[in-house]
This record gives C-alpha cells, structure tokens and sequence, in this order.
C-alpha cells in the first residue's frame, strides 16, 4: 500500500483518540494509533515489534527498526494525549483543522504529529543504505505514569546509542529537566474530646512539626543545590494539599499532606524519599503517632545528557541554540537507563501542551522534517 501523504498521516494520528489517564473513565487503548504506525513504517520496510505493556491491558509500545548493529539513532515519541475538556475547545480535538497557520488537534503539539513528521522525514530514505540502524519508538502512557517507557527499561535491551524525543521544545534542544515525586505524609492520632487534651493524641499538631522540619529540609536541599541553567536554578518542595480533622472541638486524630519534590539533575529520587521518611520519624519520636509516607505515583527521575554528547553538539549546531533545561518531564531518564544518551527536540510549544485548542504551528513542520532528516544522515547514514 502507498504511504499515506503528510496531511493524511496527520489526520490519521489526531482522529485515533488515545487518551491516557489515572481516571479510569478516560483511559483508552493506544492501539490504534501503534496499529497507524505499523502498518506506515511497516510498507516503508522497518521491521515491527508491537509489544504488550505487562499489567496494563490494552496498552502498547510499538519499536520499529531499520538497520542492525549497537549505535544507531532512536526517535521517539508517546502515543497518548491527555484528557480534554470539550467545552472549552473551539474546534473538535479528534479533528485535525487546519486554520490560522496551524494545525489543530488533541495531540497535535503534545505529542502525536512528531510521528507523522518522523516518518515524512525517513520516507524517501533508502533504508538498504544505513550504516547504523534507526529506529522509532512510540510509547504508551507518557502522560499517566509512564508504564511504556518503564517497561520498556525493564527489557534491559539495547535500541541504540542516540534518541531524539519529540516532546515539545520548539525545536529549541533541550538536554535536562528536573525529577518530580509527589508523596503524602499521613498522620494517625487519637480523637477524643476538646476539653481534655489528655483524652487523645493530635495529628494536626504532629503535622504541625513535621511542616516545620520540611521547611528547613527545603532550605538545606536549595543552599546545597542550584543549576543555573533551569530557570528556577534550585530544587523545589511545595506543601500542596492538607486535610486534617472534622471539629474544632474534637481532637484530630487524622491528617494527611501532600507534597510535590523536584530534584535538579544528580539528585536520586530514591535518597531524596527515603531522607523525606527519615526527617518525619525523627521528627514524631516518641508522640506516639502513626506515620505512613508513600508515592502519590511512581516518580520520575531527573535528566541530563552531557553537553559534550554527540547528539547534543549535532543539534546545537544544526539549531543554532545552546542546549537548555525544561520545566517539563520526559521518558528521557528511561532511556537513559537503556544506555541512549537523549535530546529533548519537537516542533510544538510546551505553552500548548495539555490546553484546549492545542495546535502545531504550521511553519514548523518543514524545517522539524529538515532536522530530524540531518540528525539521520549524521548518526546513521
Ligand atoms: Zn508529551
């Protein structure tokens, strides 16, 4: 079958609704959307591997593979979009309209149309030709936890040396983001009435404590931290959401807190959550209090690739701008874990990632296509 053109692979992508979400009411399967793309870089001549994610039904990451050998180029993507909120859309987000020099579109900027782009780029490639193998890579559920990509680091296999992910960036190279974990503190007194504070042991008040020391562990971590190159150069701790208690006059015998930790690069997650549970059992000695501290959801590691990689020189001169850091996540510290030293380039802008009317500007397409074309021929050709 003949590939479809551009605009049809576009439309062909947008229309495949594949939301992901922690909310079972909008998760959807990504199959379509990896069944697209099968059978696209499938009649190019890339050998399909579509691989179930282990203990999420419906869900799949999709590796297609031109070449053989080690250090090839990778470049991936994720299949889903986030959920919508259709009132607040103007056009319909299962449409691609093309109006205002934009492409609009659930996943137009964030990210499904980077494939679309992709696969234009190594359409007229004469594949026979690789020296080094390139791949594509399409994860599932980048936007809900990232079970693709962790997966996919779990397989211990090896896609190559380079991967560019087209996560939006405005084709400005990105090489760093910070980690993000989100966890609660849970608290568990004894209620009893107000009058006799004997009566009962107070969660709100061992909270309290525990704020007090989070504060100051949140002063240590940014004397002891800083990266110029974020724009908030030091890590963050924010006190997102409290809820303690029922009455004033009863004494609070349950309190949670929830809290969201960024990490620059070189900061572990894993230390970082274990100081976290530390600092709040030392805090609560001897009150008698329960304590639980655990994940919201699984963490994401910061990331950093060294400015002197070769992916990252190629695309600072290809782009003209040093690399930089994002305030974003990526599956970049994934693919790390699989030995590929990642670039963060893509055509859309992050300010319309997860907004309604989400669009790809249309003067990005062609020199998005270029790029990506001049990363192939330097890694692969
Ligand atoms: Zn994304």
């Amino acid at each position: 079958m003949p590939l479809p053109n551009l605009q049809d692979m576009l439309r062909g992508l947008i229309e495949t609704p594949s939301v992901s979400s922690v909310n079972p009411q909008w998760d959807q399967s990504n199959l379509g959307v990896v069944d697209h793309l099968s059978q696209w870089l499938g009649d190019l001549g890339f050998e399909i591997e579509v691989l179930p994610v282990p203990g999420h039904a419906g869900k799949f990451n999709l590796i297609a593979n031109a070449g053989s050998g080690p250090e090839g180029l990778v470049l991936a993507g994720h299949t889903d979009t986030v959920p919508y909120d259709e009132a607040r859309w103007k056009h319909d987000p299962f449409k691609l309209v093309e109006a205002d020099d934009r492409l609009y579109g659930l996943g137009s900027c964030d990210m499904k149309a980077f494939f679309a782009l992709a696969i234009e780029a190594v359409r007229d490639l004469p594949l026979g030709t690789l020296k080094r193998p390139l791949t594509i890579l399409a994860t599932a559920d980048e936007e809900s936890g990232m079970c693709g990509a962790q997966a996919l680091a779990a397989m211990h296999r090896r896609l190559g040396r380079y991967a560019v992910i087209g996560e939006p960036t405005g084709l400005v190279p990105v090489r760093m983001h910070k980690g993000i974990a989100m966890e609660a503190i849970r608290l568990t007194g004894q209620a009893g009435h107000s009058s006799d504070p004997a009566l009962g042991n107070n969660a709100l008040e061992g909270m309290h404590k525990v704020i007090g020391e989070l504060l100051a562990w949140r002063a240590e971590l940014q004397s002891n931290h800083r990266n110029p190159l974020f724009k908030v150069e030091v890590p963050t701790l924010n006190l997102g959401h409290i809820h303690g208690g029922d009455n004033p006059n009863r004494i609070c015998a349950q309190c949670e807190l929830q809290i969201d930790l960024r990490p620059l690069p070189g900061m572990a997650l894993e230390p970082l959550q274990n100081e976290l549970r530390g600092r709040v059992v030392r805090t609560l000695e001897g009150s008698g209090l329960g304590i639980d501290v655990r994940p919201l959801f699984n963490s994401i590691p910061a990331m950093e690739t060294p400015a002197s990689s070769a992916i990252i020189k190629a695309a600072e001169k290809m782009t003209g701008f040093q690399a930089q850091a994002v305030a974003f996540a990526t599956e970049g510290p994934y693919f790390k874990q699989m030995g590929l030293e990642t670039l963060v380039l893509g055509p859309g802008d992050v300010d319309q990632a997860h907004q309604p009317d989400e669009f790809l500007a249309l003067k990005r397409v062609q020199p998005c296509i270029e790029m990506l074309q001049s990363l192939i021929r330097r890694f692969c050709l």
